[in-house]
């Protein structure tokens, strides 16, 4: 090992259910507008358009149960997704191989600050500030596909406070499972430790300090959220 010249950030790991084992993350894609009712409350199309994708940093992942909110913003958005991680990697993976390169799954919340994205938006600008601050993906345990299987139907949804926010099913992504990974490796080269937020369905709102989020994909459990 060489001898750095600063201590070595550490690796993220995100709890896998069932034992005392943790995943370790390397990168985080995210997939943008990929349920059709979101795409059209943000005011896109919702054909099938090929799909775009954003990157949030590992160290964004928190499986603390706790969301502090972000400074520079009065429109936090909560977006659940499905989150998807890789046990393997490569280039110009296909379709009907992408599966076998999932190591599991898990409930994810893409924190957003909307205000910001809306003005990245307009003035062609990255979005970085608005989705990729501290603490901006609340995650939960990742569930071996070994025990789940690969989830392709059921609910997704998200409460506020006891209050329905979001209500779709996984089966209504534009693009699913395997093509996003096999769309992914023609631009990036995929690894062990990948992890893909896969979308949100509409609904999406604005949380405040003192609210308490409840996620849940069907077959993987919720997670508890609190906005402090
Ligand atoms: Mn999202």
């Amino acid at each position: 090992m060489p001898d750095y010249v600063i201590s070595t950030p550490p690796v993220v790991g995100i709890p896998v259910t069932g034992g005392a084992e943790v995943f370790p993350v390397r990168r985080v894609y995210c997939i943008g507008r990929n349920y059709a009712a979101h795409t059209i409350e943000m005011g896109g199309n919702p054909d099938r358009e090929p799909p775009f994708f954003f990157q949030k940093n590992p160290d964004n992942l928190d499986a603390s149960g706790e969301f502090p909110y972000p400074a520079h913003s009065s429109d936090v958005h909560h977006e659940v997704e499905l989150a998807i991680a890789l046990k393997a990697g490569g280039t110009a993976i296909a379709v009907d191989q992408a599966l076998a390169h999932v190591f599991g799954y898990a409930v994810a919340i893409d924190m957003t600050r909307r205000d910001l994205q809306a003005e990245a938006k307009k003035m062609s600008r990255p979005w970085e500030t608005s989705k990729a601050f501290e603490h901006s993906a609340p995650v939960g345990p990742i569930h071996p596909a070994a025990k789940v299987g690969h989830p392709d139907r059921g609910l997704i949804a998200l409460k506020v406070n006891g209050a329905p926010r979001q209500e779709g099913d996984l089966n209504q992504m534009i693009w699913k499972v395997p093509e996003m990974i096999s769309f992914l490796s023609e631009y990036f080269e995929l690894a062990p430790g990948d992890l893909i937020l896969s979308g949100t369905p509409a609904g999406v709102g604005p949380v405040a300090k003192g609210d308490r989020l409840e996620a849940s994909i069907e077959g993987l459990g919720g997670i508890v959220v609190a906005v402090v």
